[in-house]
Parts: C-alpha cells; structure tokens; sequence
C-alpha cells in the first residue's frame, strides 16, 4: 500500500506560510487520517492579450510566470482570514477584478 508521491514529499521539509511551524505529511492509521497541512500551487502570473484569428477581437489569459507552493498548516487553515488570503493568492485575477468593480459606478 503505497501513498503516491509519498518518498518525494517525504524528502522536503515543508513549513507553514503563515506560522513557519514544519508541518509532517498525513498519517493515516488503522480508523483514522490526520491532516497536518494543506498546500495550494500557484505562481505569478501576468495578463497578456492576443488577437483572435478574425482580427477582431483581442483575447486575454494569465501566463505563469512562476509556480509557487503555499503550504498551510492544518491549525492556521481553520483561520477564514487565512482561507481569504490563499484563495486571493491562488485568483489574483478575482482578487483584481473586485477591485475594478468597487471603483466603478
Ligand atoms: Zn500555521
């Protein structure tokens, strides 16, 4: 019974964002599983637009400029402050366009 991925995590020390503390991969026993952290890839992305085959219109996307793992531990993820800054972390574009509307009339 082999957890995927489990020699390769195993191998990194992974420490949470937000307190610093190590966090430990998930330890499943015999009736139960214990989480320890949460981890959510990201990266910097930047907006560029292209225009469509018609010329017409212009279509925009976020290109990944650099992928980023956040790792929360399973203490600071309860924290909904925590859960709102991942969650802008992982839609910067959301995060931006609710910007944009607020200032609109
Ligand atoms: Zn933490």
């Amino acid at each position: 019974m082999a957890a995927q991925g489990a020699s390769a995590a195993q191998s990194r020390l992974l420490r949470c964002e937000d307190c610093g503390r190590p966090v430990r991969e998930t330890e499943h026993g015999r009736t139960a599983y214990h989480v320890d952290y949460y981890s959510l890839y990201t990266g910097e992305v930047e907006e560029q637009s292209l225009a469509s085959e018609d010329g017409e219109r212009r279509m925009t996307f976020q290109r990944l400029l650099s992928a980023v793992e956040i790792v929360t531990c399973a203490d600071c993820y309860r924290d909904p402050a925590v859960q709102r800054r991942r969650e802008e972390r992982y839609r910067p574009e959301t995060a931006a366009a609710e910007e944009g509307e607020g200032a609109r009339e």
